[in-house]
């Protein structure tokens, strides 16, 4: 397909506006170029047959069975600290090329006794990813702030080095156990002056029962920290599973978590739960419309969200897995909906609201936003 000019100045646009990611999975987001070569290493030591999954990596239209044998590479390697570690950091410095100024990760801390792996060890790795950015400047802990006075990214240009605020959110994994879900709700406690700074629940949304995390939801609730949760993410095939499904996002709503990711598959009541409690959503565009989750990015229900105003934000969830990126998806809110750039500007800065951070980061990341507006929306 040919691009017109104003769709690539519009796409320039989108990469140069400051954005704030909210939702996006560590092993989602692993570049391509890296995923071949992580591949083609175990395919020589005859972990995996690198030529079954060679064609998959390549692919930037991935079909949902396909995005399943990639989850199932990324459960392989990331059973090894030092590929945690790069991983980590090449997708902090991805997110900070294309002018996300603040960004939460969230991953899974692992066990492995088999590979000396602990949930501790894991998300040691993931931090020690995080601090060997060389080519932007990462703001891991609160008490970097003190010397605050750098310039972030800004629209002009890449004369300054980028600056990205990063925080971990620590996710319970659908198939764990109670016990497993609470030590991942201790553990964020004990990294909290390493940049935990929130719980996420997620996984494959057909598997387990929410009494089964609630106790570590709550656990969380009880300590302070923050929770997001994967929330009617996708139609489940089976009418009997239907209900508990129903049952389940009704549990959510009610367990008023600080945010909700993607609430595709809500019904009329549920709709009405949700805008009348102002919980922020997390939008996930590209992610939503690949897992069927949204029958297509028309008919997605970011338009009925923000009609009603309802706080939202744009996130990619698995840009790796997706190939997408957050300008594009911003991208794609503008050329679906129609949104003019100072509205596309409204929503970005908009999202600072919803970080877990505190309000000192709250506080440096809306005054971004400001110098970006007095530039970007001038013209
Ligand atoms: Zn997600």
């Amino acid at each position: 397909m040919e691009t017109s000019e104003a769709e690539k100045e519009m796409r320039e646009w989108c990469v140069a506006l400051p954005k704030v990611e909210l939702h996006a999975h560590l092993n989602g987001s692993v570049r391509n170029s890296t995923l071949l070569e992580l591949a083609k290493e175990l395919g020589d030591k005859g972990v995996i047959v690198f030529e079954d999954v060679k064609d998959v990596i390549m692919k930037n239209d991935r079909s949902l069975p396909e995005c399943f044998r990639l989850f199932d590479l990324f459960h392989i390697l990331t059973t090894d600290h030092d590929t945690v570690t790069r991983i980590a950091k090449e997708v902090v410095g991805d997110f900070a090329a294309e002018n996300v100024v603040y960004l939460e990760i969230r991953t899974t801390p692992k066990n492995n006794e088999a590979k000396g792996m602990t949930k501790r060890s894991y998300m040691n790795a993931v931090v020690k990813g995080l601090k060997s950015v060389e080519d932007v400047d990462v703001v891991l802990f609160d008490s970097n702030l003190r010397n605050d006075e750098t310039p972030m990214s800004d629209l002009s240009g890449d004369t300054k080095r980028k600056k990205i605020y990063v925080r971990l959110l620590l996710s319970i994994d659908r198939r764990e156990t109670t016990s497993a879900a609470l030590d991942t709700v201790n553990l964020a406690m004990e990294m909290k002056d390493q940049g935990v700074i929130g719980i996420d629940l997620s996984g494959n949304p057909v598997v387990g029962e929410w009494e089964t995390y609630l106790p570590a939801l709550e656990h969380a609730k009880d300590l302070g920290i923050p929770t997001t949760i994967h929330c009617g993410e996708m139609k489940l095939e089976l009418s009997e599973q239907q209900v508990p499904n129903r049952k389940e996002i009704q549990a959510m709503l009610d367990f008023c978590p600080q945010r909700l990711g993607h609430v595709c598959c809500l019904d009329d009541e549920e709709w009405k739960k949700l805008k009348s409690s102002m919980i922020p959503v997390e939008i996930c565009l590209t992610s939503n419309v690949m897992t069927g989750g949204a029958p297509s990015l028309e008919l997605h229900h970011f338009a009925d969200l923000y009609n009603a105003k309802h706080p939202l934000s744009i996130c990619t969830d698995d840009s790796g897995l997706f190939s997408t990126s957050l300008s594009n998806e911003y991208y794609l809110v503008a050329s679906t909906f129609g949104l003019s750039k100072t509205e596309l500007f409204r929503l970005a800065q908009g999202a600072v609201e919803f970080v877990f951070a505190d309000d000192e980061v709250k506080k440096s990341l809306r005054a971004v936003f400001e110098r970006a507006a007095a530039e970007t929306l001038a013209s």
